[in-house]
């Protein structure tokens, strides 16, 4: 079976039985599409709790672990507070 990921479009190709197990970053094809995925999961939540000043969704230590991901994996070069 063809799955085409989400994030960077690229076409996997796995075998699938009835039962059987999903390769473990289905429906990405790698572990970078699935914390890009989660970024912009992530980033789209934040915008939403931006209006509620004290809304405070995820702990800094969360947003650092994320953050530091995404860095690694050469996703973002930089990442910005959008909290203005
Ligand atoms: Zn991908």
């Amino acid at each position: 079976m063809k799955h085409k990921c989400s994030v960077c479009g690229a076409i996997t190709e796995f075998d699938y039985k009835p039962g059987g197990k999903l390769p473990p970053n289905f429906p990405f094809c790698s572990a970078r599409c699935r914390a890009v995925d989660l970024g912009k999961w992530f980033g789209e939540e934040y915008k939403i709790s931006a209006p509620l000043p004290n809304a405070d969704l995820m702990a800094d230590e969360e947003k650092e672990a994320l953050a530091e991901f995404l860095l690694e994996t050469g996703e973002v070069d930089e990442i910005t507070d959008e909290e203005e």
